[in-house]
């Protein structure tokens, strides 16, 4: 008699669910509102036909469904770099601990494996390439060109200022920098994202997009287009 197998029929990267999977991401444990994931995937769609995709901060894979779900319509894709041990306030007696994420045989938190089940989930595992690592470490020799980088790392000056500075300079022309968790004024929330993004609009290398709540988007200029207040001699 034929045993019965233990192998499922169906791998989930088989169900070729295009859009991001809105039911995936709901019990996907994270920090994105919808209407900035909804951004994130737009944004995507239309520019990672260009390269390849990177985000800075994957936590559970909240965005990185977004993210990734655009990717794979373009078979683009997607770096997604985290070290997986967890921001600051994510620690445990902070504000934000969530004691799902920490693992006692290492005694610390690791979001990876929640991270890994949201790919294999999302059907992402031919799309999304997971970077267990500091931003800084991943960036050391990177030469890649990218079409697109989200930030969403650690919020401290030099965390924020880090993923700016690492990654900004790999940014294609015609790409996208979204950098999330930008509050305008302080009592709604720390300022290193807000200081990074008025670096990166300072710099004259990128077109201010309108924001969607709190994301941030800025277009590196296509290489022969000028910013509209260049002066004319
Ligand atoms: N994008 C996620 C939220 C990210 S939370 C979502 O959609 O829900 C911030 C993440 O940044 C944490 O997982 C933390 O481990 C990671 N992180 C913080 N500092 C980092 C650094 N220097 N390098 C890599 N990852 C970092
Ligand atoms: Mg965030």
């Amino acid at each position: 008699m034929k045993s019965k197998s233990l192998i499922p029929n169906k791998r989930p990267d088989e169900n070729s669910n295009k859009r991001p999977d809105e039911k995936l991401i709901d019990r996907t444990k994270g920090f994105l509102d919808k209407e900035e994931g909804l951004r994130l995937y737009q944004i995507t769609l239309e520019v990672s036909s260009l390269g390849p995709c990177l985000e800075i901060g994957s936590y559970c894979g909240k965005s990185t469904l977004y993210l990734g779900a655009a990717c794979r319509e373009n078979n683009s894709t997607l770096f997604a770099v985290d070290h997986h041990s967890g921001s600051e306030e994510q620690q445990p007696g902070e504000g934000y601990f969530d004691p799902e994420t920490y693992d006692i045989r290492q005694g610390r938190m690791d979001t990876y494996p929640l991270f890994r089940k949201a790919l294999i989930d999302g059907g992402l595992e031919d799309t999304v390439v997971p970077i267990l690592a500091k931003s800084e470490v991943a960036a050391r020799h990177w030469a890649t060109p990218l079409s697109l980088v989200f930030i969403d790392g650690g919020h401290t000056f030099k965390a924020a200022y880090t993923d700016y500075n690492s990654w900004v300079g790999h940014i294609a022309p015609g790409g996208y920098l979204l950098i999330h968790d930008i509050f305008k004024n302080s009592e709604e929330g720390g300022q290193a994202p807000h200081y990074i993004y008025k670096l990166a609009a300072a710099s004259g290398l990128f077109q201010v997009l309108p924001m969607t709540k709190t994301l941030g988007v800025l277009k590196r200029r296509p290489c022969g287009e000028f910013p509209d207040d260049l002066p004319v001699i």
